[in-house]
């Protein structure tokens, strides 16, 4: 115990800054999960982290206005079914990497959960980077959160209706930015405005759009972290991937037991470093106690960390009352190194298969694929002069987004003629074209009912492109 001598507050008013944590004390208890949490905003360099990590989400609205070769340069253009990704097409045929993709961030998620607790949620996720923007606004037009309980419960008066109008409105403007800059990855984003300014958008458009508006004030505006506590299924599944070396955001119980209030500005000799200030639980967005220990409603936030910090700078203790730490380290065990943790080796070991796979994939999109389909009604026709017909269906498909054109041809059966594929054929960009070719063979030179012959697709503007097909060549018995 590190409070065997009474330790004088570096404030320099001690007993002031006691009355006034404890008078803000007060005020706070323990979430059950029947109100609108109220949160106290902290400053410190786990919420200077966070206010980084969340910028991330400025992608989400930045995105789609970046060109690339003349187009944007992320698209999901699903009416014409195609995903683009600066110089990369992938179309619903490559769709097998999209389950990679998945696979690699359900890994990464798992990973990162078993080595630091629910960071995602924390510090990446939606709902976290919502609120967080939403609440910072409402402190700022409506005040500290006592100021905002006192005037949520309080009268309608004329600043309530100014105040909390303002606060909507400005929640609204952004939850339609959300909901257009969602939609803006799946069209042109510049004709999409246009679109929508002019009433010309498409009724799915303005669906998406309200129904984006909709949640978001839902989720960020109403909701907030009590999402993250109820609704969310991660929060649900998370301690699956924990184990006794995770680090998380942990109350030191040896070090803060037992917890007692500050005497004049001290604490008082035989007590733990806690004041029991409840700043922890004032700070906190989903309104717990960490000092409980670990609870499902925790998103691994670590603003109670600088809140506790704040105190212990305050009252001369050292830092880290609140810190992240595994349940081994507050036993005192020793802490096994990541590369001998055998969870997090395991993920990491799919995650580099997945990568591996993507990589595999993008490398090997090719440009062109050739599929060839034999008619089997009838299966051939023998012609007068002896020779035997085959009709086929053949289906060209252009990955890239340009219009290109191949020649086609056939080969393994002495005298083969291939009839409908003299000229060039068209391959329209993004899309597959069909056409109908005949194999034509002298009667004397089909040895068996079933002949092996080759299709074969070579591009005319590009000679690189290249696409095989085996098929078969049916004649009489
Ligand atoms: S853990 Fe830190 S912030 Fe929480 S009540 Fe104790 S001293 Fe205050
Ligand atoms: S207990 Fe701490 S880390 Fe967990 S949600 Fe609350 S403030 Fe964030």
């Amino acid at each position: 115990m590190e409070t065997d001598t009474v330790t004088q507050a570096a404030d320099s008013k001690p007993e002031k800054y006691a009355d006034d944590i404890y008078e803000e004390a007060a005020n706070w208890h323990v979430n059950t999960g029947d109100e609108k949490i109220h949160a106290k905003r902290v400053t410190g360099r786990w919420r200077r982290l966070k206010w980084i990590t969340e910028a991330v989400w400025l992608i989400f609205f930045i995105g789609p206005y970046l060109r690339w070769n003349g187009r944007q340069a992320v698209l999901f253009d699903i009416p014409n079914r195609q995903f683009h990704i600066f110089d990369i097409t992938v179309l619903p045929q490559d769709v097998w990497m999209l389950a990679l993709v998945l696979l690699f961030f359900a890994m990464l998620l798992a990973a990162v959960t078993s080595i630091a607790g629910r960071v995602y949620c924390g510090f990446f996720c939606f709902q976290t980077a919502w609120t967080d923007l939403f609440t910072w606004l409402e402190e700022k037009i409506e005040g500290p959160p006592a100021k905002r309980r006192k005037l949520e419960e309080g009268p309608w008066t004329g600043e309530k209706i100014r105040k909390l109008g303002l606060k909507w409105f400005i929640w609204l403007l952004i939850s339609i930015l959300t909901g257009i800059s969602f939609v803006a990855w799946f069209t042109d984003a510049y004709q999409l405005w246009h679109d929508l300014f002019t009433g010309q958008a498409s009724g799915v458009a303005y669906f998406v759009i309200g129904l984006f508006t909709v949640g978001t004030l839902t989720l960020a505006g109403k909701l907030r972290e009590q999402a993250c506590f109820w609704l969310c299924p991660y929060a649900r599944i998370q301690g699956v991937m924990y184990d006794k070396e995770t680090i998380l955001p942990t109350y030191d119980f040896n070090r803060g037991e037992p917890r007692g209030r500050l005497k004049k500005g001290k604490v008082p000799e035989g007590q733990g470093d806690c004041i029991d200030c409840k700043q922890c639980v004032a700070v906190c967005p989903t309104g717990i106690d960490i000092r409980m220990g670990q609870q499902e409603g925790c998103i691994t936030c670590a603003l109670c960390i600088d809140a506790c910090d704040a105190v212990m700078e305050k009252i001369g203790k050292p830092k880290g009352l609140i810190r992240y730490a595994s349940l081994d380290e507050m036993e005192g065990k020793h802490q096994l190194p990541l590369h001998r943790r055998p969870r997090p080796l395991i993920y990491l070991a799919i995650l580099i298969l997945s990568v591996a796979g993507i990589i595999y994939g993008l490398t090997h999109l090719g440009t062109i694929e050739l599929k060839v389909l034999h008619d089997r009604a009838p299966l051939f026709v023998q012609l007068s002069d002896g020779s035997v017909q085959n009709k086929y269906r053949i289906k060209i498909l252009n990955k890239t987004d340009q219009d290109f054109h191949v020649k086609l041809t056939a080969e393994g059966i002495p005298g083969l003629e291939l009839k409908g594929a003299d000229k060039p054929l068209l391959a329209r960009k993004g899309n597959d074209t069909s056409y109908t070719v005949y194999i034509k063979v002298p009667g004397e030179a089909i040895k068996s009912e079933r002949t092996p012959i080759i299709f074969k697709a070579k591009g005319i503007e590009n000679p690189e492109q290249e696409a095989v097909y085996e098929s078969m060549f049916f004649g009489p018995k």
